[in-house]
């Protein structure tokens, strides 16, 4: 029987079934142990020092009693730490983003997921080059400068080479003051030499989602096609940091299992690129599965419901205090009012699900891969995210910077984040503001950018920050960095 061990690259070893299990019993035990749960949300605090504030984080154990802790006072406990954590490490910036469907065609036999193989009905669509480029127009139209790119697995008709191909298309688009600056990308599990391509190409992050730790389950899932080996997909992140990808970003489908197992999995996932890699994951999403052609939610009996989806959310901030969490327009405006306030940091708007959606002028529905609930639009969800205290960033300056890996999740921990994030937010707030934003989002936003320019602490960057504000209002320079 495989044996636990954080630093092993073998996926029943780092995500070993015999360990989740003796957390859940761990924590279990341990729900109502006060001494105990009060301990380790004293651990988790962030603490102040003079070169900024450090975050302990906590083990899958430790994280795993907090989740099993029903204790209505221990609960605001947690959801206090976690927006202390949030606040901390990534003040009240919010990171915008857009998915964009490359293809549908895929070979997998996913269960949850409209684009299987066997799913005759939907329709099957890939995009030209010409293609990509109109929807990358549309995008840039819309002000997104950060995309995440999503296509099916299939070898034949969406191989590496037009990932590649997509990717530096997506790159060469200027149109009008608009550019994507950094394309993040969700596709199926591959070989080190194919994250290596990605690497070159300049991607951001690399994103996979494991949609269920629990071996058993994920096979019966997954019934067909390469999806189905459960170990090459869950050693993925392992060979992508070995092509060089030094960003990842992890994720649960939650709703196939139950989250309690998939929490500890997530974390001990985590764990283990932190051990093997000396850096964790960059982002951890959160989705749901949701309705969609030829899928019923429904079918799936591990559900969970709005407060657990947000104790969750809370859990995971205060695990993993360095990882950026991401939450997708699949959640209402109600739920992610309340996950912004507990740690998400990044959110996508103005998201369209379907091949080539972004192009259409309604919203169209025969490819799309999930039902969106949120369908604001972008200049909505700004002006939403505004009216609430947060300020939505578009910055890409960290990657582009070379803060990836190690170094951003050093610069996170330095307490340099309002001297460098956050005029990097009003700066790409400001062009979003010029360029592309109704009169009533210019208004709240310009008023918000004023006084959050006040915040910022070193004098130098504030007065360069708003000379170069200035300079945005006044001409088409753009692209200001810290
Ligand atoms: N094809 C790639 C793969 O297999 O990893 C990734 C791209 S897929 C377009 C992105 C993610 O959408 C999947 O990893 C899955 O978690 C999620 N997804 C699939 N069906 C869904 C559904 N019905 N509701 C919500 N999310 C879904």
């Amino acid at each position: 029987m495989a044996v636990y061990n954080p630093k092993s690259l073998k996926a029943e070893e780092f995500i070993n079934d015999e360990e989740i299990r003796a957390t859940l019993e761990y924590a279990e035990a341990n729900k109502n142990n006060v001494e105990l749960i009060d301990s380790i949300l004293e651990k988790a605090r962030p603490v102040k020092t003079d070169r900024g504030c450090v975050c302990s984080g906590l083990t899958h154990r430790e994280a795993s009693v907090l989740l099993a802790c029903e204790i209505p006072e221990k609960i605001e406990k947690m959801y206090e730490i976690a927006e202390e954590i949030k606040l901390a490490f990534y003040g009240n910036r919010i990171v915008i983003f857009a998915p964009l469907y490359l293809s549908n065609y895929c070979v997998n036999g996913c269960l949850y997921c409209p684009y299987h193989l066997k799913n005759k009905h939907i329709p099957r669509k890939k995009l030209t080059q010409e293609e990509v480029k109109a929807e990358v127009i549309a995008l840039q139209d819309m002000g997104h400068k950060r995309l995440a790119i999503e296509a099916g697995e299939d070898p034949v008709n969406n191989p590496i080479e037009y990932i590649l191909d997509c990717i530096k298309t997506i790159y060469s688009v200027h149109h009008k003051n608009g550019d994507i600056r950094r394309v993040n990308v969700n596709i199926a599990a591959t070989t080190v030499e194919n994250y290596r391509k990605l690497k070159e190409a300049g991607i951001g992050t690399y994103i996979l989602f494991q949609e269920t730790y629990h071996k058993e389950s994920y096979l019966k899932l997954h019934p067909t096609g390469p999806k189905h080996d459960y170990d090459y997909h869950t050693e993925a992140m392992d060979r992508a940091m070995e092509g060089g990808i030094d960003d990842v970003g992890l994720g649960v489908l939650f709703g196939l299992e139950m989250y309690k197992y998939e929490f500890a999995g997530l974390i001990m996932h985590a764990e283990h690129l932190e051990a093997v890699h000396g850096v964790g994951p960059h982002t951890i999403s959160v989705p749901r599965v949701k309705r969609a052609d030829d899928i019923d939610p429904d079918a799936f009996d591990n559900s969970i419901s709005d407060e657990i989806f947000e104790k969750i959310a809370a859990c995971i901030r205060i695990a993993v205090p360095y990882t950026g969490m991401i939450i997708s327009t699949r959640e209402t405006e109600e739920v992610r009012s309340k996950m912004l306030k507990i740690g998400i940091s990044q959110v996508s708007g103005g998201s369209r699900t379907s091949v080539g959606g972004y192009t259409e002028k309604e919203r169209p529905h025969d490819t799309e891969q999930f039902d969106v609930s949120d369908q604001r639009t972008l200049d909505e969800v700004v002006r939403w995210l505004m009216e609430n205290g947060h300020i939505p960033s578009f910055c890409t300056a960290c990657y582009r910077a070379g803060r990836t890996g190690d170094r951003f999740m050093s610069l996170c921990k330095s307490g340099q984040i309002l001297n460098c994030c956050h005029p990097n937010a009003l700066m790409t707030l400001t062009e979003y503001l010029e360029d592309y934003a109704s009169d009533e989002t210019k208004a709240v936003g310009y008023k918000m950018v004023e006084e959050e320019l006040e915040r910022i602490p070193n004098p130098k960057v504030k007065e360069t920050a708003k000379q170069n504000i200035e300079d945005i209002k006044a001409s088409n320079r753009r692209d200001f960095r810290f």
